[in-house]
């Protein structure tokens, strides 16, 4: 009987089928890991999509931030040339200052007498007329 009942065995076997329950539950694990996987995917691409865009925002950012510097440094360059132009404009207008001839030495025709402490008008030879009187008869007061 060892062959009939191998045979039998056998057509047990071939027949008997797997549990179906366990190919179903393979097949929806795979399916459902398939899914998952797909997901994934995805969202690793939308996420690689984000980080170029993020990326080049960046490098935009960067070469903002570079030329900003560069302005920011000519700004600085015009100010330091400006101010340099404005301490030279004041020296000048201080030497010119200095090149004028005070009021008193200045011919008095335009202004008034050269007498300090006199308001007088001018007369002739910087003297208002009592101090012109005074250094014609030459009783005017050596300053
Ligand atoms: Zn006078």
């Amino acid at each position: 009987m060892p062959v009939r009942r191998t045979l039998t065995d056998l057509v047990a076997r071939v027949v008997a089928p797997e549990p179906p329950e366990r190919d179903v539950d393979l097949v929806a694990r795979v399916e459902a890991l398939e899914a998952a996987k797909a997901k994934l995917e995805k969202r690793v691409s939308m996420a690689m999509g984000a980080l170029q865009a993020a990326t080049a925002q960046l490098m935009a950012a960067k070469q903002d931030a570079a030329s900003a510097t560069n302005e920011a440094k000519q700004a600085m360059q015009r100010a330091t040339s400006a101010l340099a132009a404005a301490e030279a404009a004041a020296d000048g207008v201080s030497a010119l200052e200095d090149a004028r001839p005070a009021p008193a030495a200045r011919p008095a025709a335009a202004t008034g007498c050269t007498v300090a402490d006199c308001d007088g008008t001018h007369r002739a030879r910087g003297y208002c007329a009592r101090h012109y009187q005074q250094w014609k008869r030459g009783t005017l007061p050596k300053a």
